[in-house]
């Protein structure tokens, strides 16, 4: 349950939440640009609304029967990664901007492989490098990664070739450190059930791409952004890696009917993982192209300049050629269906096309959308960074989870 106080004053929002604990109810302030919104994290599905509504400062109770009503309408539609250098050009995921392409190997082996793909995948038209450094390997005996020496290598190489940097953190200890040397918190798939892992992504100020487990729902993928959303992080990216079916000729299963029903169910960016969703290098091509025709953001592919002596998953790795020709192909068919898009500019052109975006011309304080059940969902139009959200005391102090 979510109750708008619109710009009630700080005593106003104070007394509300106090009112809230001494009834046992655990919540969350978010302050919007132009609201202030009480989240009831504990259950309260069977109190009586006009509890709430007669609460001094409440202007709207919204009961949620969606469970994920911040990736809704309170997420930025469109994501921006930090750029390598003052000189490198803003890279932007989301809001029916052109797909972009994150690549680079699944593990970071060495300074010298990094920085020669980086410079690769940059000429291939990436705008973005990843590999693993934190490797969540299903076997204890495999090759775990180089940790944060290969992030520091991945960095510099990054920075050799104007190329943000995405790379996993599999635990909470790994942020602090990791943080200086990565752009993009990445969530693997085994972590997406992770809640406090998530949490505390939720409190960095930095994009988080978020895999959806290889058997998780959607909407517990989506469920799980709202860990990261909740904490006030709204730089959240999903991803459709594949899941897990009985068929047995791909790696997994890529669900790209999951991409569609993603969009109509949020205003967060998709990317589609084709490497980890067929595992062959023959098919990342094909399923690239379809993710973009049925309306990806962009893809995360794995490459590799030698991909047979990959020291993992080399089946899946392809060469900078082909990641060239994919990206290529990636932008005739968003030029196709879409033709006149949305430009990716910066400053003042860029805030005209956030208000141009999906999430635009929404109303201020809490509707009801339209294709929603009621009370279904928030609405809110935010700017940039004008949305802060306050730690509930009782919950830090208790460090009870929310339901
Ligand atoms: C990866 O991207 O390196 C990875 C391990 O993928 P996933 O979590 O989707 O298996
Ligand atoms: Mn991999």
């Amino acid at each position: 349950m979510i109750l708008s106080l619109g710009n009630a004053s700080e005593k106003v929002i104070e007394k509300v939440r106090q009112n809230l604990l001494s009834r046992g109810l655990e919540n969350t302030l978010v302050k919007c640009a132009k609201t202030t919104l009480v989240v009831i994290t504990s259950d309260a599905d069977n109190l009586p609304g006009h509890i709430f509504s007669q609460m001094d400062g409440v202007k709207k109770v919204v009961r949620l029967s969606n469970r994920s009503p911040l990736g809704k309408d309170l997420a930025q539609t469109i994501v921006t990664l930090s750029p390598a250098s003052s000189s490198s050009k803003l890279v932007q995921i989301g809001g029916g901007l052109p797909p972009v392409v994150i690549s680079g190997p699944c593990a970071i082996e060495g300074r010298e492989q990094i920085v020669e793909l980086a410079h690769a995948v940059k000429a291939a038209g990436a705008v973005a490098l990843r590999g693993g450094a934190y490797k969540p390997r299903t076997s204890a005996y495999d090759f775990q990664g180089l940790g944060l020496d290969g992030l520091k290598y991945m960095k510099e190489a990054g920075l050799q070739a104007g190329l943000p940097v995405v790379s996993e953190v599999v635990s909470i200890e790994q942020i602090e450190p990791s943080s200086p040397y990565l752009d993009v918190f990445q969530v693997g798939a085994r972590n997406m059930y992770n809640y406090e892992l998530l949490k505390e992504l939720g409190r960095q100020r930095k994009p988080v791409l978020l895999k959806r487990g290889m058997s998780a729902t959607i909407d517990e993928l989506l469920q799980a952004a709202e860990y990261i959303l909740l904490e006030g992080n709204l730089q959240v990216i999903l991803c459709e890696r594949g899941i897990r079916t009985f068929e047995n000729r791909t790696r997994n299963t890529l669900d790209l009917s999951a991409v569609a029903v993603i969009k109509s169910l949020t205003s967060l960016p998709v990317l589609v993982d084709p490497s980890h969703a067929v595992g062959k290098r023959e098919f990342i091509a094909p399923m690239s192209r379809a993710a973009i025709a049925c309306g990806a953001d962009g893809l995360i592919i794995e490459s590799h300049c030698t991909p047979d002596k990959s020291v993992s998953d080399a089946a899946q790795a392809i060469e900078p050629s082909t990641l060239a020709a994919i990206i290529k192909d990636t932008n005739t068919i968003y030029a196709a269906l879409n033709p006149s898009p949305v430009v990716n500019t910066s400053g003042k052109e860029l805030a005209e096309t956030i208000t141009e975006g999906p999430a635009a011309g929404l109303t201020d304080g809490l509707t009801e959308g339209p294709n929603q059940g009621p009370n279904d969902g928030l609405t809110e139009s935010i700017a940039t960074g004008a949305i802060q959200v306050a730690k509930p005391s009782a919950r830090s102090l208790a460090g009870a989870p929310g339901s």
